[in-house]
């Protein structure tokens, strides 16, 4: 296949402090706190604890993940927690070889949403693959839709309650 060369200007932190940008500075003084709720503070806790858990309503018999205490399709309350795998399949992915301030990237990244085993169809967490190749080449060969995935944790005590827990899905082998 041939390689795929995109034409970018990378930005660098000396081009703005030697002025050879436009750029204006807001100081902000922001002083917030966020409420993860009951759903994801559950879920986050979960994680913390190498697990992934989901809610399901009765009425619709769904599984849902990220886990919410309300079901928007029944309008009422979901019913019960639900420990879910920490595997799934692939439903679509992306690869990305520029990152957020227009570097190229080393090694693409691959976000990926991934159906987690165990959930309803269509319930899917958006999180990125690893161990999927190192070039833009490897990764097309080997990433696609329907492929099986699997967590791959932090060690527990690195462990914060957050979604970045799970470092990757890695491919899980047939
Ligand atoms: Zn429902």
């Amino acid at each position: 296949m041939e390689r795929w060369v995109y034409p970018v200007t990378s930005l660098r932190p000396e081009d703005v402090e030697q002025k050879r940008v436009c750029t204006t500075r807001t100081p902000l003084r922001g002083e917030y706190a966020w409420d993860a709720g009951v759903a994801v503070g559950r879920f986050l806790t979960e994680l913390k604890a190498g697990r992934l858990i989901g809610r399901r309503c009765r009425a619709c018999g769904r599984v849902m993940i990220p886990p919410r205490m309300f079901c928007e399709q029944c309008f009422r309350p979901t019913d019960e927690w639900v420990p879910l795998a920490d595997t799934g399949t692939v439903i679509t992915f992306s690869v990305c070889t520029i990152s957020w301030d227009m570097r190229r990237l080393e090694v693409p990244e691959v976000p990926a949403v991934i159906a987690i085993d165990g959930a309803s169809p269509g319930m899917g967490i958006m999180h990125k693959l690893g161990e999927v190749g190192r070039t833009l080449e490897e990764i097309l060969d080997r990433v696609r839709i329907g492929m099986r995935v699997q967590a791959v944790w932090k060690p527990a005590g690195e462990r914060e309650g957050a979604i970045t827990d799970i470092r990757y899905f890695r491919p899980l082998e047939d």
